[in-house]
């Protein structure tokens, strides 16, 4: 049998999957139950392509402030922390660092919000297609 999760193969009758630990048994309980219209495959795998990584987001701001907005995609706040960090640079650089954990915060925030918005994305438009 294969992982319904992650594609991976695994002994037949077990609970749980061995490479990324997803309970088999409910996956295999909620497959006899028709009024779940189970999500499809391809459809995981273009949401799990379309996720910004979480590490990336945060430490592309030691290149440059803000730039872990722009890469989620939010690029009013990351040109406010962008023009922030210079102004701060220019006058008051003592402030570069407070912006620097203030971007990166932000910025793994911002990531995974976006993750979390594709996947409930994926959930309601599996919804709508049920009805
Ligand atoms: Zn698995």
């Amino acid at each position: 049998m294969f992982c319904s999760q992650c594609g991976k193969e695994y002994i037949d009758g077990s609970k749980f999957c061995p490479s990324c630990g997803y309970n088999l048994e409910s996956s295999s309980s909620s497959k006899s139950n028709e009024s779940a219209s189970p999500i499809l495959q391809e459809d995981l795998l273009s949401v799990k392509s379309k996720e910004k990584s979480l590490a990336v987001a945060g430490l592309i701001n030691i290149a440059l402030i803000g730039a872990g907005y722009f890469y989620v995609g939010k690029y009013i706040w990351g040109t406010i922390l962008l023009i922030a960090a210079i102004l701060s640079f220019i006058y008051a650089p003592e402030m570069l660092l407070a912006l620097f954990v203030l971007a990166t915060i932000g910025s793994i925030y911002a990531a995974h919000r976006h993750n979390k918005k594709l996947m409930e994305n994926l959930l309601n438009s599996n919804k709508k297609n049920k009805t």
